[in-house]
C-alpha cells in the first residue's frame, strides 16, 4: 500500500509527516499554528504537504484536529480551544492540494495510533486519554474507531465531575479537563509554589523564582528531581484523572487504558496516583477485571501516525 501524510493540528504547532502502512515516519515537518485565521491553518496543511510529495508519492492526507469532527470526517463543528466553527477544513485543504483529505479528532487519532502500532495493541476495548492541555480521548472497540452517532464520541474532557466548578474553554463550568490535565497541573504548582515557596525550591529554581513561569514540563523535571509540591500536584491531577476512569470504566468497560499527552512523559509520577485512584473508585473493584493503564507507547507521534492511518484507510 501506499504512503500517505498525517497532520497533527495542535494550538502552537502544526506537525506533518510521511506514514508508512507500519506507522513509521519517513519525513517530518513542524510548523507555528497561525493564531490569527482560522482559514490560514488550511494554507499551512497544504504548504507541508506539498514539499513532503516531493520527495514521497502521497495517496492522501489524514487531519488530526482538537474538534468535533462531523460524521462525514470531512468539518470541523466546534473546537473548545481554538476559533473553529463550522469550518470545511477538508474541502479547503482538498482545493490546494488536489489529494483525498480525512478530517479527524485528535484523541480518535491517538486511540487508532496506540491500537494499530503501541500500547493498546490487541485490546477488544481499548480507550486512549489523552492528557495535554486540555483531555482528548477515542476509544478502538473490536478493531473499530467508535466515532458515536454524529462522529464526536470521547469528549473525555467535558464531561462534567464539580458542579458550578472552575469555568472551561467550552463555555460549561467543572469540566474533567479543568482538574485532571496540563493545565491542572500547572494552575496546582503554581499556587502551591506562592502558598508553600519553602516546600518547591527546585520547581522556583528552574523558573528564577517566578510562579508565572511555571510550565508542565518544568513541573514534571521539578518531580522527578524530587520536588513535594511538584510532587504533591502530580498526585492531586493523578488523583482525578484514576477518579475519572474509574467512571469511564462504569460505561465502557475496556480492557486497556492507555495514558497519553505531555503530561503522560512524567510515566510514574502520574501513573502510580492514577492507579490507585482507579482501583479505589472503580465500582465492585474486587469482583471484577481491572483493565490494564498503561503509557503510550507512540508518545507525541501518535496523533500525526493514526492520522495518517485512518486517511489510507478512507
Ligand atoms: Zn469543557
Amino acid at each position: 500500500m501506499g504512503l500517505t501524510v498525517g497532520v497533527d493540528v495542535g494550538g502552537t504547532k502544526v506537525a506533518a509527516g510521511v506514514v508508512d502502512d507500519d506507522g513509521v515516519i519517513l519525513a517530518q515537518l513542524r510548523e507555528p499554528t497561525p493564531k490569527t485565521d482560522t482559514s490560514a491553518i488550511a494554507e499551512v496543511i497544504a504548504g507541508m504537504v506539498d514539499q513532503l510529495r516531493a520527495d514521497h508519492p502521497v495517496e492522501a492526507v489524514g487531519v488530526g484536529a482538537a474538534g468535533f469532527i462531523d460524521a462525514t470526517r470531512t468539518t470541523v463543528l466546534f473546537a473548545p480551544n481554538l476559533a473553529w466553527r463550522d469550518e470545511p477544513l477538508a474541502d479547503r485543504v482538498t482545493k490546494l492540494i488536489d489529494l483525498p483529505v480525512v478530517v479527524e479528532n485528535d484523541g480518535n487519532c491517538h486511540a487508532w495510533a496506540e491500537w494499530r502500532f503501541g500500547a493498546a495493541r490487541g485490546a477488544r476495548a481499548a480507550v486512549a486519554v489523552v492528557v495535554g492541555t486540555g483531555i482528548g480521548g477515542g476509544m478502538v472497540v473490536d478493531g473499530r474507531l467508535y466515532r458515536g452517532g454524529f462522529g464526536i464520541a470521547g469528549e473525555f474532557g467535558h464531561v462534567r465531575i464539580v458542579p458550578d466548578g472552575l469555568p472551561c474553554g467550552c463555555g460549561r463550568r467543572g469540566c474533567f479537563e479543568q482538574y485532571a490535565s496540563g493545565n491542572a497541573l500547572v494552575r496546582c504548582a503554581r499556587q502551591r509554589a506562592a502558598d508553600q515557596p519553602a516546600d518547591a525550591s527546585r520547581l522556583l529554581d528552574a523558573v528564577h523564582g517566578d510562579v508565572t513561569r511555571i510550565t508542565g514540563p518544568a513541573v514534571t523535571e521539578a518531580a522527578r528531581d524530587g520536588d513535594p509540591i511538584a510532587l504533591r500536584c502530580f498526585a492531586e491531577v493523578g488523583r482525578w484523572l484514576g477518579e475519572g476512569l474509574a467512571d469511564l470504566a462504569a460505561v465502557l468497560d475496556p480492557d486497556c487504558f492507555v495514558i497519553g499527552g505531555g503530561v503522560a512523559d512524567a510515566g510514574d509520577i502520574l501513573l502510580e496516583p492514577v492507579r490507585s485512584a482507579f482501583d479505589a473508585a472503580l465500582t465492585g473493584s474486587a469482583y471484577r477485571p481491572h483493565p490494564a493503564i498503561r503509557l503510550a507507547a507512540l508518545g507525541s507521534a501518535a496523533g500525526l501516525v493514526g492520522a495518517a492511518d485512518l486517511a489510507r484507510r478512507r
